[in-house]
């Protein structure tokens, strides 16, 4: 088994050679931003509550307020939150090969904020608005989120009066299609796959690394622990995004 230090050598030499790289990425990828993953346990206002059981199309319509407002919570939490190093280190990267893609589990948007230029966002984003029943799509300027504390009612949609929701995938929703779509296309096609801070446990987002693998590419696994994934991919560096990415850019840049 390689040392940490030799899996980033051995990131950093697969990345020199590669001309289209995908960088897929979940909730571990902002924990060092100071956003909470979906397992760890929920802090402050909503510790009591299971989000698997707020992210739900069902939870909206029993209680469209509780749901809006964890939504208005989740997105005070991220405009605090600043891309930690491992987000510019993926920035530079774009420098360095002809095709950077980022695929996103993440409703964050933290990858944008840092300057990605290349985002296919899975799952959606906090910053995005749809009808519930119409899906007429409304941005955020239209929707008041107030500071996350208070208990906020979703503003009617203007077309056909139903609440409006986060244009985010809830849990038994299908992914929306033209994501989707680019997200296998990029994936069938790249060199290398840096997977981090996923548990690999959500599909079909977890499909991606098994059709790149397929298809010949390189996966690169990056999060402290291991995963179901873990036996799978070529190079697997033990460590966390906003440490290991850094290192590994630095080393292919040399
Ligand atoms: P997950 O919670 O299932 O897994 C997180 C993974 O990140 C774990 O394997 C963990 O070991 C790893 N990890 C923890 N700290 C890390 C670090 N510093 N660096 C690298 N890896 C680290 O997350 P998932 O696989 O993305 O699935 C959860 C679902 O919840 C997704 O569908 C996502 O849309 C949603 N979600 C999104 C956010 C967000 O936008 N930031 C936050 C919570 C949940
Ligand atoms: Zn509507």
């Amino acid at each position: 088994m390689r040392t940490v230090d030799e899996s980033v050598q051995a990131a950093a030499e697969a990345l020199r050679g590669a001309q289209r790289v995908v960088a897929a990425t979940g909730a571990g990828m902002s924990r060092e931003s100071g956003i909470p993953t979906f397992r760890e346990a929920q802090t402050g206002l909503w510790a009591q509550f299971d989000p698997e059981a707020l992210a739900t199309e069902h939870a909206f319509r029993q209680d469209p307020a509780r749901v809006f407002s964890w939504y208005a919570w989740r997105r005070k939490l991220v405009a605090d939150a600043k891309p930690h190093a491992g987000y510019t280190a993926l920035v530079t990267l774009e420098s360095l090969v002809s095709q950077m893609t980022v695929i996103t589990q993440n409703v964050d948007g933290l990858h944008r904020r840092a300057g990605a230029t290349d985002v296919i966002e899975l799952h959606g984003a906090l910053d995005r608005f749809i009808c519930v029943d119409c899906r007429h799509p409304f941005l955020s300027d239209c929707v008041p989120m107030g500071d996350g504390t208070a208990s906020l009612e979703p503003p009617p949609c203007e077309q056909c009066g139903a609440a409006i929701r986060p244009a985010v995938v809830w849990f038994g929703e299908a992914l929306p299609e033209a994501a989707q779509t680019a997200a296998w296309h990029v994936a069938a096609s790249c060199d290398v796959m840096m997977v981090i801070g996923t548990s690999s446990l959500v599909y079909p987002a977890a499909y991606l690394p098994r059709i790149a693998g397929d298809a010949g590419a390189t996966i690169i696994e990056i999060n402290p622990e291991a995963t179901d994934l873990t036996p799978a991919v070529d190079i697997a560096c033990l460590g966390a995004a906003g440490t290991i990415l850094p290192q590994i850019i630095e080393a292919a840049e040399a």
